[in-house]
């Protein structure tokens, strides 16, 4: 078949590749004329694992191809993919611009019967506004052409975007056209093999499924951050919480790790603008603004213990920091835990030598040089010359460190769990203080 994407980001970009890898012939459009350049190069300008190796060979294969030209691109695609940034507004709600200025261009272009669909995360009746802008410049220009539009929204995990997009748990379709049912149906089918995931309903429900499902998992977060904070009071270890409730088949163990905060391009802005859009139909949700009440205390819990443990006398201190993306397997920043606590430990006078695997050029992105700040190559080197460690990312490399190279190394040896990925006697043993999330004894 024949796609357009509007977007080459996360979403635009590996859905791209994967349609292309299907079979399909994909045209991806975006405005970032730097970007398409590095793509047409073969350059892929974020880390997503097996992304790089499926772009280049659709690319060299000539089923995946990268344009700034709107028109031609619309002129190729049967099937039009919207996948543009819907980032938060100043009062938290989805900013529709990038949505709605691509759904202009397409009513500008279209030139025969396409379906428009939108995986942009969206509020609820944007497939409403999406058809009323196509609508607007087609009868500008007198041209009587049929389109439908589809909200089908996206639910890959950065760092394993490829994966989940080949072998999606469920396909989200919303419409209310047989016509256009019938073709994504067909568009979908190679990744309904082995059962069909294509769950169909109206628009409307498709687009509050994808924030109710990012709203549940912010929840869940939000929730063991919670119970871990009671825990370090009354003295509990949250971890042995944890599993004690993870067994229990009703709650499950997926997703119920305490931790430093939850970060990303996604459920910061989607709680967010599920909170306005309810707030908009007069109703207060008072679950969703305490998720994110709770998300915004826990982001400042690392530098709190680290303030904590020097008494508050931050100035000339280095924090070694192990971590730097939201999440391990991906180089996002986009509100990343780590971003808070080197900002408040700069604000404090310390300094921060940080390693990740990934998101080092990131971060050199978004802070330039400064003094407080290294960037180091190694997770070791950012040890040399620190006081005491923190660990904010659950990368795999840091799941089995080599404590007594850590306690020689640091000057205080005092090591910070961000993710509580350590067994706090065994990092005591080796001759260095432990701090975790909600482990009786943090404070
Ligand atoms: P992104 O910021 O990585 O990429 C958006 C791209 O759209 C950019 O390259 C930008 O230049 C381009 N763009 C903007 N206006 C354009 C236009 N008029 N024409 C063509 N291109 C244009 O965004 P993303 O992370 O891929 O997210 C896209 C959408 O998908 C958002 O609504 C997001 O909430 C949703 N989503 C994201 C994820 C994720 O994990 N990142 C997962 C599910 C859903």
């Amino acid at each position: 078949m024949k796609i357009t994407i509007f977007g080459t980001g996360y979403v635009g970009l590996v859905t791209g590749a994967c349609l292309a890898e299907m079979g399909n012939h994909v045209v991806c459009v975006d405005i970032d004329a730097a970007k398409v350049a590095r793509l047409r190069g073969g350059e892929i300008p974020i880390y997503e694992p097996g992304l790089e190796a499926i772009v280049r060979q659709n690319h060299a294969s000539g089923r995946l191809e990268f344009t700034v030209d709107a028109a031609p691109a619309i002129a190729h695609g049967n099937v039009i993919f919207i996948a543009v940034g819907t980032p938060p507004d100043e009062d938290g709600s989805a900013d529709l611009q990038y949505v709605l200025a691509v759904a202009a261009t397409i009513g500008r272009h279209l030139d025969r019967y396409a379906v428009v669909v939108n995986k942009s995360t969206v509020p609820v009746g944007t497939a409403d506004r999406v058809r009323t802008a196509v609508a607007a410049e087609l009868a500008a220009r007198h041209a009587a052409i049929e389109f439908d539009v589809v909200s089908n929204p996206e639910f890959l995990k950065e760092g394993a975007a490829v994966e989940d997009c080949l072998r999606p748990d469920r396909i989200i379709v919303g419409a209310s056209s047989d016509r256009a049912v019938a073709l994504l149906h067909k568009l979908y089918a190679p990744f309904n093999r082995n059962h069909d995931r294509m769950v169909v309903m109206d628009e409307r429900s498709a687009e509050l499924t994808k924030y109710a499902a990012n709203a549940m998992l912010a929840t869940k977060i939000s929730f063991m951050n919670e119970i871990a904070n009671i825990a370090e009071r009354v003295g509990a270890d949250v971890e042995l919480v944890r599993q004690g409730i993870g067994s229990d088949p009703r709650i499950g163990y997926h997703f119920i790790y305490p931790g430093a905060g939850y970060g990303g391009s996604c459920f910061p802005k989607d709680v967010q603008a599920l909170e306005r859009t309810a707030h908009s139909y007069g109703y207060e949700a008072l679950l969703l603004g305490a998720v994110e009440a709770v998300n915004r205390q826990q982001k400042t819990k690392l530098f709190e213990m680290i303030s904590h443990h020097f008494n508050g006398e931050l100035a000339g201190k280095t924090v070694a920091l192990w971590g730097l993306a939201f999440k391990p397997n991906t180089d996002d920043m986009r509100e990343a835990p780590s971003r808070r606590l080197m900002e408040a430990l700069w604000d404090a006078g310390a300094k921060v030598r940080a390693f990740d695997p990934e998101a080092r050029g990131e971060t050199h992105h978004l802070y330039g040089d400064r003094d407080d700040l290294v960037l180091c190559d190694q997770a070791y080197d950012a040890l040399q010359g620190a006081d005491v460690l923190a660990v904010i990312t659950e990368w795999k490399a840091f799941r089995s460190p080599d404590l007594a190279r850590i306690r020689a190394t640091l000057a205080e040896p005092a090591l910070f769990d961000g993710r509580n990925l350590y067994d706090p006697a065994t990092v005591e043993e080796a001759g260095l203080a432990y701090y975790g999330i909600g482990r009786g004894r943090s404070l």
